[in-house]
């Protein structure tokens, strides 16, 4: 007899860790060194944990081998809360709940919230997460389009038509995973507006609000709409370049009265997972009031700033490829010209680089992108191999035909 996946799964595609992946697997297992720009995963390029999250784990370590609270550590989800205390939020420490990465906590948000047949809006391109979980939920996946003419903003008109009465949730990432962008406090407002009016709950994610470049600032959606439910997603990965401890945060502001029912299935969720990984927990006090290094890594002469930097000037000095400058996360979502590289499959295109150039990027369909003229790649890797990888994937699409 064979043993099938559940029908729950039809339609549920999680691209980053997908079919390429397992060809990537099977090249390096073959001997083949492989570049891996498909996971921003910082410890992957030489980015080190900082040393004060090292010392608060191992000096808590001996006493954090019990259970803790179902929504996580007391001291953890108090500094979380005066964080956001501090961006002009209204929450405390029972608002917040503590996750093995916000990928836990996005699950259990969605899963809480969905029933079969609602709609999220979600968008496109987007970090495909948010698309698997709400079809796993049984829920419809509504993709707004952001515009590549508009520095990648939300299409607000777009959003509009696309709500309906089933219409439960919308999901806003910013700063953006795939397409680097920051959006201005006016474009935040535009969405908020919209799930105002419309009541909504906002699935705010910002687990890339401390990656910034060129000097711009975060417009934290919650602090901007005291009045709407909002569920705000942050954690250790990305900032603090601790992506394997798994540890992340959600908070719930706006009018939790209206969402006793919610947040009650949501601290069932909580429990059913008995509780977040504790060792991690013990870092995010510490993480939240010191200096943990990212605001020098993300200055025009740090690391990641210099990167970015290098990465988008030579995806554009490819014939037929431009790219939006990202504004802040650690990606670039490049644009094939149609007119120049006629690419019909895109997996196809990133199983081909792979397999002749050793180099693993992501199609832009694997971020719910529509069309299969796009690609991510990470800003992560040093700029002298960041440039050398930008220019052999420029060789290659220079003699590729589909
Ligand atoms: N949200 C976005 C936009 C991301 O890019 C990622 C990871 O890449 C996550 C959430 C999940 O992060 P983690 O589960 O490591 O906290």
């Amino acid at each position: 007899m064979e043993f099938k996946q559940s029908s729950k799964l039809s339609g549920v595609c999680y691209e980053i860790r997908g079919p390429v992946v397992d060809q990537a697997n099977a090249l390096e297992e073959a001997g083949h060194s492989v570049l891996r720009l498909n996971t921003g995963n910082p410890a992957l390029f030489g980015f080190e944990a900082p040393q004060q999250i090292l010392d608060d784990i191992m000096r808590g370590l001996p006493e954090a081998h019990g259970y803790c609270d179902a929504r996580g550590l007391a001291p953890a989800r108090e500094a979380v809360a005066r964080h956001y205390q501090g961006q002009g939020m209204s929450v405390d420490a029972g608002d917040v709940f503590l996750g093995n990465g916000v990928s836990e906590l996005v699950t259990m948000a969605v899963q809480a919230l969905v029933d079969d047949g609602d709609e999220v809006l979600i968008p496109a391109p987007d970090f495909p997460l948010w698309t698997a979980v709400t079809t796993l939920a049984g829920g419809t996946a509504v993709h707004y389009m952001c515009d590549e003419g508009a520095d990648w903003f939300p299409d607000l008109d777009d959003i509009a038509a696309k709500i309906t009465d089933r219409t439960k949730a919308i999901v806003l990432i910013n700063p953006n995973n795939p397409t680097g962008a920051v959006y201005s406090r006016e474009a935040v407002e535009g969405v908020l507006d919209l799930a105002r009016r419309h009541h909504l709950v906002v699935f705010a994610d910002e687990i890339y609000d401390r990656i910034l470049y060129d000097d711009l600032v975060h417009h934290n959606a919650a602090a901007l709409a005291p009045d709407v439910l909002c569920l705000t997603f942050s954690g250790m990965s990305k900032a603090y370049r601790v992506a394997g401890f798994r540890a992340g945060w959600m908070v719930v502001s706006g009018p939790r009265h209206h969402a006793a029912d919610y947040l009650e299935g949501l601290t069932m969720l909580a429990g059913m997972r008995l509780c977040p990984n504790v060792p991690a927990q013990l870092a995010i006090e510490g993480a939240l009031s010191g200096r943990m290094g990212i605001e020098e890594l993300v200055l025009p002469t740090g690391r990641l700033g210099m990167q970015r930097d290098r990465a988008w000037e030579a995806l554009n000095a490819i014939p037929g490829v431009s790219c939006v400058k990202p504004k802040g996360a650690l990606y670039a979502f490049a644009r094939l010209d149609p007119a120049v590289h006629r690419i019909q499959d895109d997996e196809r295109f990133v199983l081909d680089l792979l397999l002749q150039e050793k180099i693993h990027i992501v199609q832009g369909t694997g971020f719910s992108w529509p069309r299969p003229d796009h690609f991510r790649i990470l800003t992560l890797p040093h700029a002298e191999q960041l440039e050398t990888a930008i220019n052999r994937i420029g060789r290659f699409l220079a003699g590729y035909r589909q």
